[in-house]
C-alpha cells in the first residue's frame, strides 16, 4: 500500500479467464479496452478517448475481478481503492487523496515502463453521490469535484493514459455529471449469475479442491439461485472446511449441501440492518 489506503498490485494474475459466468460483461468490456489498446487508430481518427467505465451491479459479482483482467488485458498500472477512503471530516483532504490516487497511477506506470494505468474505485456511489443534497456533506462535492477536474484533464497525448473504471450497485444515487460524455461514459452491468454461470464459477472454484465421486455441480448450480461469485466462492471453501473436520480425504455432496445452508445463513446475518 503506498497511497493512503489504495492497494497497488505488482502484477496482473486475474485474467478474463478467472471470472466465470459473465461472458457477456465481458464482452462487452472487452470492446471498450481494444479502444485502449488501438491508442494509435484512436488518435489518428481524432476520436475521443475513453476515460472511464463503469461496472454496475450487485456486490459479489466480480467487479473487482473484472477491474483487475482489464488491467492485464490493456498492460496497464493498476492501482484499486474504495470510494470510502475518501470521505474525511476535513475539508480538502478527500480532494487532495484524488490528486494523489491519479499521480500514483501515473508514477506506478512510469516505474513498471507502462504507457496505461488502470484506477480501480470500487463503491463510487460513497464519493460520488449527487451533490448538494444535503448541506453537510460539502466535503464530498469537493472530492466529487476533484475528480471530475482529473477526469477532465486527461488527454490523449499523455505520457500515461488513464483509465478510470468504478463500480457501484446504486448507479441511480451517482451525481449525472459522472455519467456525463468524456467521463463514466461507458456502462457494464455485472449482475448475478444464471445456473450455467453458477456451474461455471463452481467449476473454477473447485478446480484445486479433491472432490468425491458423488459430487453434481450441476445439481448445486441449479440449487443455488440468487447466489453471486462470492457467495459460490465461500460455499466452495465452506464444504471443504466442513470435509476437513469429519477428516475426509475427499469433499463429498453433503458438505457441499450443508455449505449452502451456511452460507444462505451467514448471508441472512449479514443484511441485518446498520445501525
Ligand atoms: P463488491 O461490489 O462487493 O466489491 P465485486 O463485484 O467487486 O463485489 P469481487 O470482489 O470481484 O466482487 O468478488 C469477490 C470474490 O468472489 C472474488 O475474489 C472471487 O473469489 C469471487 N467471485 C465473484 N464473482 C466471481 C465470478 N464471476 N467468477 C469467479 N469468482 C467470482
Amino acid at each position: 500500500k503506498n497511497f493512503a489506503g489504495a492497494e497497488v498490485v505488482p502484477r496482473h494474475e486475474i485474467t478474463f479467464s478467472d471470472i466465470g459466468g459473465q461472458g457477456a460483461a465481458i464482452q462487452e468490456l472487452r470492446e471498450a479496452l481494444d479502444f485502449i489498446r488501438n491508442y494509435q487508430e484512436i488518435k489518428r481518427l481524432g476520436i475521443r478517448p475513453l476515460k472511464g467505465i463503469l461496472l454496475t451491479g450487485p456486490p459479489g459479482t466480480g467487479k473487482t475481478l473484472m477491474a483487475r483482467a482489464a488491467a492485464g488485458y490493456t498492460d496497464a498500472a493498476f492501482v484499486s481503492c474504495s470510494g470510502s477512503e475518501f470521505i474525511e471530516m476535513y475539508a480538502g483532504v478527500g480532494a487532495q487523496r484524488v490528486r494523489r490516487l491519479f499521480q500514483t497511477a501515473r508514477e506506478m506506470a512510469a516505474k513498471q515502463n507502462k504507457s496505461n494505468a488502470l484506477i480501480f474505485i470500487d463503491e463510487i456511489d460513497i464519493l460520488g453521490g449527487k451533490r448538494g443534497q444535503t448541506t453537510s456533506h460539502h466535503e464530498y462535492d469537493q472530492t466529487l469535484n476533484q475528480l471530475l477536474v482529473e477526469m477532465d484533464g486527461m488527454k490523449v497525448n499523455d505520457k500515461v493514459r488513464v483509465l478510470v473504471v468504478a463500480a457501484t450497485n446504486r448507479v441511480d444515487m451517482l451525481d449525472p455529471a459522472l455519467l456525463r460524455p468524456g467521463r463514466f461514459d461507458r456502462q457494464v452491468k455485472v449482475d448475478l449469475p444464471d445456473r450455467q454461470g453458477r456451474l461455471e464459477i463452481l467449476k473454477l472454484h473447485t478446480a484445486n479442491k479433491p472432490l468425491a465421486e458423488d459430487v453434481s455441480l450441476e445439481e448445486l448450480a441449479r440449487e443455488t439461485f440468487g447466489f453471486s461469485g462470492a457467495h459460490l466462492e465461500s460455499l466452495a471453501n465452506e464444504a471443504a472446511i466442513l470435509a476437513m473436520r469429519e477428516d475426509c480425504q475427499a469433499i463429498f455432496h453433503r458438505h457441499f449441501h450443508e455449505a449452502v445452508d451456511k452460507v444462505m445463513m451467514g448471508d441472512r446475518l449479514d443484511r441485518r440492518p446498520a445501525v
